[in-house]
């Protein structure tokens, strides 16, 4: 067959797309990507990709590698998260799938009436207000303290009949805190009501961490956990596997139609037909590693914490956010130092950014009934941030040294920085020409240049002084206008 292009020209355009993409290696974008530091697992994930690239992962009858695979990575999850043999799982293709089904789980499962209610700390990940809106659910947050921990007592007080499911996190991403598992799973035991475990971060290095209280299926009223694969099981992306207490409790997860006139449907997870690539990939590197091989990276991202931990707190004007559980963090402004002595965190990402290290911008957040928490810069460290720390960690000081005492943006600021015209025209429900003109104005879409601009913190400043469906509405803008 003659091609319209050639192979080699096609991934030579391909490769010159990946050169303008942020690095995936090499420990220089501390969130998204998480580098074992292995060269050998890479190839190992590359070649088991490969083996399975034509498989269709809908039907484990007709492709029963499909199933032997999934077995033994559901199989090496609960072992390593404390299961019996009354915990079952599936892999799923991600944490937020493996999040949307346990509450679809939960939901179905129920046996109130009206509307059931999600409880949740308000540091539960997004992808938990993703499921409350997918599946009609009520989500109600309950605020954290200062050290981004939530308070049993509160978290206990608001369970009742209506509460399908109680999520909580080990640990939480916006700032690492494990939640008080044990007492809230307790509590909602005995009142019959599922109790969530989102480890999707922490799920494949917690397990090796040093010194923690029990926060998995060791927990008797935990009913389910997801775990990322793709995050601390260093798998390519598409792989998280969803663990449940109770095989009936978790038949409620599957779909199945015999209702049309084609094959009979019985779907575990979201998707119809799917690729077995992340499930080969992540299947091989589990069985390479095993628990020594984790436990090994494991301690590599424990010491780069601390480290990590320690630096922040020696540079002047900054601070860790409460006490981090395992390889993340969330780093705030030192409010015990002058104001001339302060770092913030965005203009410290920033300037950190053009050392050429990527850090994450969280913005703060106003709990209805609660302290305010600061926003905050994210590191998610993996193994290969320790062969890389002394540069890091030059950059981390050499950047707070240029940012000191800078004032942060205010969100009125950023909003009184727009004209009238526009301020006027963002009361109005926003069309996609509308939404188009607002970003343009203030520079996040331009004509001639893919990406987000350099500075980012002015744009975080602006979401925070936004009301939040306004701010949902321009980023969903950004977003399809980036693609198309
Ligand atoms: C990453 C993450 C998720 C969502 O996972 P995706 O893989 O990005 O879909 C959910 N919960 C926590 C705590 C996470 O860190």
């Amino acid at each position: 067959m003659k091609f319209q292009e050639q192979p080699s020209d096609i991934l030579a355009r391909l490769s010159e797309l990946r050169d303008a993409d942020a690095p995936t290696h090499g420990g220089r974008v501390l969130s998204y990507v998480y580098d074992s530091g292995v060269p050998e697992l890479d190839e190992l994930a590359a070649a088991a990709i490969r083996m399975v690239q034509p498989v269709n992962g809908l039907d484990p009858t007709t492709f029963t590698s499909v199933a032997v695979m999934e077995r033994e990575v559901v199989a090496f999850a609960r072992d390593m998260l404390g299961g019996d043999s009354s915990v079952v799982g599936t892999v799923t293709t991600g944490g937020t799938e493996s999040c949307l089904l346990a509450v679809k789980t939960a939901r179905d499962n129920w046996a109130g009436e009206g509307t059931p209610r999600l409880l949740a700390p308000v540091t539960v990940h997004a992808a938990f207000h993703k499921a409350a809106h997918y599946f009609g659910l009520e989500l109600d947050l309950v605020p954290v303290l200062s050290d981004g921990i939530v308070d049993a007592d509160v978290m206990i007080e608001r369970l009742g009949p209506d509460v399908a499911l109680v999520v909580v996190s080990a640990p939480s991403y916006p700032h690492a805190a494990i939640d008080p598992i044990a007492v809230i799973a307790a509590a909602a035991a005995s009142q019959g009501i599922d109790c969530h475990v989102d480890a999707c971060i922490g799920g494949w290095v917690l397990p090796f961490w040093k010194d923690l209280e029990p926060w998995d299926f060791r927990v008797e009223g935990v009913t389910s956990m997801s775990a990322d694969l793709h995050k601390f099981g260093y798998a390519p992306k598409g792989i998280s596997v969803l663990l449940t207490r109770g095989r009936d409790r978790q038949r409620a997860q599957y779909f199945a139609t015999t209702r049309w006139p084609g094959y009979p449907v019985v779907n575990s997870t979201m998707l119809g037909s799917k690729s077995a690539g992340a499930l080969a990939a992540g299947w091989a590197l589990t069985r390479a590693l095993g628990r020594d091989g984790l436990a090994e990276l494991a301690a590599s991202c424990a010491r780069s914490t601390s480290f990590l931990v320690d630096l922040i707190e020696f540079i002047e004007g900054l601070r860790v956010v409460g006490s981090p559980v395992g390889p993340l963090m969330a780093i705030a402004t030192d409010e015990s130092v002058p104001e001339d002595r302060r770092v913030d965190p965005h203009h410290w990402a920033d300037q950190v950014r053009t050392h050429g290290w990527m850090l994450q911008l969280q913005p703060g957040l106003a709990q209805q009934f609660g302290v305010t928490l600061p926003h905050t810069t994210h590191l998610t460290v993996t193994p290969v941030t320790e062969r890389v720390m002394p540069e890091l960690a030059s950059a981390l000081m050499t950047a707070a040294s240029e940012v000191r005492g800078m004032a942060p943006i205010s969100p009125a600021d950023a909003r009184d920085s727009l004209p009238d015209e526009l301020l006027e025209s963002l009361t109005e429900p926003l069309d996609s020409e509308a939404a188009l003109r607002v970003l343009m104005e203030v520079g996040l879409v331009s004509k001639d240049s893919e990406g987000l601009p350099e500075k980012m913190a002015p744009f975080l400043a602006l979401i925070t002084a936004m009301p939040a469906p306004v701010t949902e509405r321009l980023l969903t803008e950004l977003i399809a206008r980036t693609v198309e």
